[in-house]
């Protein structure tokens, strides 16, 4: 099928500051669904050529701050000069800066021409952004408009909405913005229709990462080496969220609906990257397992057994209920990504996470139990976040603490298009304006009420939130401390902090949460039974029935005493023994 304009051509620009080792998985399918729909396309990369004129360190220094998008902001607004380079002083001396200026300049200027000759009017430039390309992306479509006059379209990250129309009405070179289903608009914007739906996502081909190869080739042997040598080709097991309902989430904005590539589609893509790129550096990329999980793994696992242990999976806590998933994950060597977000029972409501903290609770201990590597992180400064939810997360950790800490606290970020965003008063925000040490620095003033940004600012109607956030820290790192500490001393850990023994009739629990040695406790007869039974998270009323014959005061006497020994957690009429 030809596109209406045979002639026209497709040029995706990827341009600085994207990440030297991942090349973009977005690009690379929509490469391969536009070949497969004989459009002529490729893939430019102008940010490797950048990073090699600015040296490697040099790029991934700028790039991790605010310096590499205020270089092409100072390009785009030259009066607005002046307050970048007070403004990002802390980062970088107004000297240094302006060497960058324009040394950037003469790169963007040498780049636009040296596209003479390939570029036609009628072709099309597609910028598709991450977070940390919108101002070069916006400089480099300027120049090539004015230079080429060629149709600049930009989708990704600041293109859903009214920040994809704020976008254009303030750059009015931008012809198009594609805020979701980048494909399928895409085809769509050229009079195609191949795709049916946005969502058939098992209809795509492999991702073509052949220009972002070819142009790996070309970079000088020592950039390569040190900067990309360790690089990254992406396979989607699925994209979006089948989930989608976290208050703070825009993870599925690109996408208008969850969907999977089929586990045959999956195995074939995995072939054809091993054997096209003759590499294992394949990594998966996904949000949100789904329950094809299981025989997806089996299926890789046969047919790439050299690859066994590389899949890495994310999951919602309550799709790993079963004691049977985590065993499961440890005899296939998965690690995994899981979203526990927080230990507070009303903060996890808001979050909306849909499920419960004794859910997140029982799943560590099952992945400590079986050596799963989990890692999750925890969320703080949300705008609805109380003391007590401070406190709440302080108490629980104090049960759990033989159980593996959060690898990050994660600050939260207000997005256009969550709910949070959506409906500000039900969560507590008072106000939400531009951010002031991004946006607001980066865009002159007069710009500032025209533009729809996908980050915020916000007020919110509880107080003490900022000045929560070192205690946040300090009381996860207590937890990290003491978790890690034999590591810490150069020694392996021979037990939980909180595990189990048992012979006969006797189960000893060994507990060392509080850091000074193992306090044993012994149970026998009922007592025993109760802790094994509730080693799974079990409802009060199915305590009292599984325990018919013993007296009901006398098993509420148990089992407030295991919850005031912190040998056992509950919430609500719920309970879960914590030894492992
Ligand atoms: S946070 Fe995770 S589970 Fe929640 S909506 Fe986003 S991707 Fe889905």
């Amino acid at each position: 099928m030809k596109t209406n304009d045979t002639t026209k051509k497709i040029h995706i620009l990827c341009v600085p500051f994207t990440s030297l080792t991942m090349p973009s998985l977005e690009i690379s399918t929509l490469k391969a669904v536009l070949k497969e729909h004989d459009v002529d396309a490729e893939i430019l990369t102008p940010f490797y050529d950048y990073a090699c004129s600015l040296g490697g360190d040099v790029y991934c220094r700028i790039s991790e701050s605010i310096v590499g998008q205020a270089i092409f902001s100072a390009l785009l607004f030259p009066h607005h000069q002046p307050a970048l380079e007070k403004g990002i002083g802390e980062h970088m001396p107004p000297d240094e800066f302006r060497q960058h200026i324009q040394n950037s300049e003469c790169f963007c200027r040498e780049y636009a021409d040296g596209l003479a000759g390939k570029l036609k009017e009628s072709d099309i430039v597609l910028f598709h952004l991450y977070v940390s390309q919108l101002f070069p992306a916006l400089y480099l479509a300027k120049l090539l408009y004015e230079k080429h006059g060629v149709q600049v379209w930009f989708s990704g990250h600041h293109c859903q909405g009214q920040c994809g129309e704020s976008l254009q009405a303030l750059f009015p070179f931008i012809r198009q913005v594609i805020g979701r289903d980048l494909e399928h608009r895409v085809l769509q914007l050229l009079g195609q229709s191949g795709l049916a739906q946005p969502h058939q996502m098992w209809e795509y081909p492999t991702p073509d990462y052949d220009d972002f190869g070819a142009a790996m080739n070309r970079l000088p042997a020592g950039f390569k080496k040190e900067h990309v040598g360790h690089f990254w080709l992406q396979v989607e097991f699925s994209r979006g969220c089948w989930w989608n309902q976290c208050s703070f989430c825009t993870l599925n904005c690109q996408w208008s609906s969850f969907a999977h590539k089929s586990v045959d589609g999956i195995i074939r893509d995995y072939k054809s990257l091993l054997s096209t790129y003759q590499t294992t550096q394949i990594l998966v990329n996904e949000f949100n397992s789904d329950d094809q999980w299981e025989n997806l793994i089996r299926r890789l696992n046969e047919e790439f057994p050299g690859m066994r242990g590389t899949y890495y999976l994310l999951f919602k806590v309550s799709a790993v209920k079963e004691e049977r998933a985590m065993q499961l994950l440890a005899e296939n060597h998965i690690p995994i990504l899981v979203g526990v977000e927080s230990f507070a029972k009303d903060y996890l409501r808001l979050i909306n996470k849909g499920h419960r903290v004794i859910e997140s609770i029982q799943l560590l201990k099952f992945a400590e139990r079986h050596h799963v590597n989990c890692s999750y992180n925890i969320m703080f400064s949300l705008p609805f976040e109380r003391e007590e939810d401070y406190d709440e997360t302080k108490r629980v950790i104090s049960y759990i603490k033989h159980l593996v800490p959060p690898f990050d606290l994660e600050v939260f970020r207000l997005t256009y298009g969550s709910p949070i965003y959506n409906n500000p008063d039900r969560y507590g925000i008072e106000r939400m304006m531009l951010r002031k040490d991004y946006e607001g620095l980066l865009l002159p003033a007069e710009i500032h009420d025209h533009y729809t940004p996908f980050f915020y600012d916000f007020d919110s109607v509880n107080p003490g939130i900022r000045e929560r956030e070192a205690r946040w820290r300090e009381l996860i790192q207590g937890w990290i401390d003491l978790y890690y500490a034999d590591a810490r001393k150069g020694q392996s850990k021979l037990h939980c902090l909180l595990y189990k023994r048992q012979w006969d009739n006797v189960l000893d629990i060994y507990d060392a949460r509080e850091g000074k040695g193992y306090h044993v406790h012994t149970l026998w007869g009922v007592e025993r039974a109760l802790y094994e039974y509730c080693d799974q998270v079990r409802e009060y009323r199915d305590i009292i029935e599984q325990f018919s014959t013993v007296e009901e005061s006398c098993l509420q006497t148990l089992l407030d005493a295991f919850v005031s020994q912190k040998l056992m957690f509950k919430e609500d009429a719920n309970y879960l023994s914590l030894a492992v």
